[in-house]
């Protein structure tokens, strides 16, 4: 039997996991294989659109290729522990993946989308102070089939149907980790998540969330057609460097010319700039000022997030009116500005708690993967 070139990660059987392959890759297994590269479509057909995992069931590929297939591949979603359902109709699930470390999966249902909230590594090594995530530590990068597996199992268990109405319309890559330092196998999931015969959400639909790893965003103009999000939370490169390390890297006027350089001849594009309010840190009308002052000249809409409280933490949620003053200031100066409604709060599934599981392997991991982006 040919060996396939494309063998990205094999399981502790030796077998291809499916679901770590974008089309491309998967029609190169095929050839390999001595195939028609359009068994692809058909075998991503089955995967997606169909959810099988059963070789057996693919009734339009002959039963030696069913029997070959067997032997050497297999779709192997990771495996889901726990759902928790909020009262507000919000879904948080846990996902073990292998020894000691889970994540966690949000869903988070509104009148005109369903946004999935997926995570990208196994805890984070960018140690943002304000978040619940940052205290778990870093333990690894997740696969491309740990990565849209949590679509497909998300979708599985909402109960989507081939013909039905979409139930995901809208993914983010806003869990746990920071999706810019797994670069190469984010880009195949979410190519897996916009191709036609992976999920088939439209292109703006992809929303992609980061602190500011400058030469990945670069990058990505190039490798990806997505949404862009930017974790920003501070107007000036003193406080930012404090709430982000990230920022000591790459402080802001670089972030900043990264951001104007990927939205660069995409008129429909625009930033969405995270900002979280932490009580007297970064919530004064002079920060919103500056804040303004500083993304007035770039394509925006700015995402204001109550803080999320966890455990131990030093830092508060700004009260109503801080809020309100804060938006205000923001949409006087034209920009378009909302408040984030705390979904899931019940069951910590907000933005910046999800924890998991993580078996951390202690900061100076954390720090070389913070140098590869
Ligand atoms: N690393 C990426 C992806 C994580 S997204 C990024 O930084 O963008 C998670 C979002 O929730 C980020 O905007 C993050 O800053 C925000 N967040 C983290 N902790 C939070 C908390 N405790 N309360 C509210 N938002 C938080």
């Amino acid at each position: 039997m040919p060996e396939p070139v494309v063998v990205p990660v094999a399981s502790a059987a030796g077998r291809v996991n499916l679901l770590d392959l974008d089309r491309r890759d998967l029609e190169a297994f095929f050839v390999a294989f001595g195939e028609k590269p359009f068994r692809a479509t058909q075998v991503m057909k089955w995967i997606y659109h169909e959810r099988v995992t059963d070789f057996a069931a693919m009734t339009n590929l002959s039963k030696a290729l069913r029997e070959r297939l067997a032997e050497c591949a297999e779709i192997h979603p990771p495996e889901v522990i726990l759902d928790h359902a909020s009262r507000d109709s919000s879904h948080k699930w846990l996902i073990r993946l292998d020894s000691g470390n889970s994540i966690e999966m949000v869903f988070i249902p509104e009148p005109d989308r369903g946004t999935l909230c997926v995570s990208s590594q196994i805890g984070c090594p960018l140690d943002c102070s304000f978040c619940a995530t940052a205290r778990q530590g870093f333990n690894r990068n997740l696969t491309v089939a740990e990565i849209i597996g949590q679509v497909w199992q998300a979708s599985r268990l909402l109960g989507e149907r081939r013909n039905g109405d979409r139930i995901i319309t809208n993914i983010v890559l806003m869990g746990m980790g920071e999706p810019l330092l797994n670069f190469e196998a984010v880009v195949k999931a979410m190519d897996l998540m916009q191709d036609d015969l992976g999920f088939g959400i439209s292109r703006r639909r992809v929303t992609l969330s980061t602190a500011g790893v400058v030469p990945a965003l670069y990058r990505l103009r190039e490798a990806a057609e997505v949404s862009l999000a930017v974790s920003l939370h501070a107007p000036d490169d003193a406080l930012r460097n404090e709430l982000v390390p990230l920022n000591r890297k790459y402080p802001i006027a670089e972030l900043l010319a990264a951001c104007r350089h990927y939205i660069a001849d995409k008129p429909y594009r625009r930033i969405t700039w995270e900002y979280v309010l932490l009580d007297g840190v970064n919530d004064t009308e002079a920060h919103a000022r500056a804040l303004a002052a500083l993304i007035k000249d770039i394509p925006s809409k700015v995402n204001l997030i109550p803080f999320n409280p966890f455990p131990n933490t030093r830092y508060r949620r700004s009260g109503p009116e801080a809020i309100a003053r804060f938006q205000a200031i923001l949409m006087a100066h034209g920009l378009t500005t909302v408040t984030r409604k705390t979904r899931g709060d019940d069951i910590a599934a907000a933005c910046g708690q999800l924890a998991g599981q993580v078996q951390a392997r202690g900061r100076r991991q954390a720090r070389i993967a913070q140098g590869a982006g």
